[in-house]
């Protein structure tokens, strides 16, 4: 079975589309969502339905959070409340209720999915660096935590950080924390797609990077009346 892990879609319907796209021809028999949904970009109900209807799972984003009426939008940035509050006004009373009652985490097995960190996955606290990813492994006594929430893949054991340009083989007896990045805004200085195929017959993970059509994305985000800054980011991966 291959298992396709994304995250932070973030309203992104071309993004998103095309790494539907790259996960069929990788033979993807199921999917799974780690949050944020929404946010940002400008289909926020088509994002929403595709997962809602042709995903396993997915847990909370604080966009999700946010949107649905929940978070507290104190911490967000001037563009990112601005889009916070755009999406809850496109989106239907049940789809804010779907966002509302989605789980803050979800476990399969000897398998964690989290949004943003396993010690706490309603503080919103980041991993982004070798020491933080420890300490988030460390968190959880899952085989296998996957995170996004910082639009950067990562994957860790307690050795170190491995490489997400090659195929990780899983090791028996080996504990692994691994960031799906982003599908709709990576911020690791690539702009392309990117999420995660988990072969679980072979016992391997590997990064996928979908080229998508960038220009409409932006197009619909500027028409929407949405922060320029938010079209702006998404051709340079930040
Ligand atoms: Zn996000």
């Amino acid at each position: 079975m291959r298992l396709a892990v994304l995250s932070d879609i973030h309203a992104n319907l071309e993004a998103l589309e095309a790494v539907r796209r790259a996960g069929q021809e990788r033979g993807v028999e199921r999917w799974v969502c780690l949050g944020d949904i929404v946010g940002y970009g400008a289909d926020p109900q088509a994002c929403l339905e595709q997962v809602r209807q042709g995903m396993a799972f997915c847990v909370m984003g604080n966009h999700d959070q946010a949107v649905a009426g929940l978070g507290d939008l104190e911490y967000f940035n001037p563009w990112a409340r601005q889009a916070v509050e755009w999406t809850a006004a496109q989106l239907r009373p049940e789809q804010r209720q779907y966002l509302a009652g989605l789980p803050l985490s979800a476990t399969e097995g000897d398998t964690l999915y989290v949004h943003a960190h396993p010690a706490n996955p309603g503080g919103w606290g980041y991993v982004l660096n070798a020491p933080e990813a420890c300490t988030a492994l460390e968190a959880t006594s899952a085989r296998l935590c996957f995170i996004g929430h910082s639009h950067q893949p990562l994957a860790c054991t307690a050795g170190g950080l491995l490489s997400t340009e090659d195929v990780i083989g899983l090791r028996p007896g080996e504990r692994y924390l691994v960031n799906a990045g982003s599908v709709g805004q990576p911020r690791d200085g690539n702009w392309r797609a990117c999420f995660l195929v988990w072969d679980q017959g072979d016992n391997t993970l590997e990064f996928v990077r979908s080229d998508y059509d960038l220009q409409k994305a932006q197009a619909k985000i500027l028409s929407a009346g949405l922060p320029p800054f938010l079209a702006q980011r998404l051709a340079q991966g930040y």
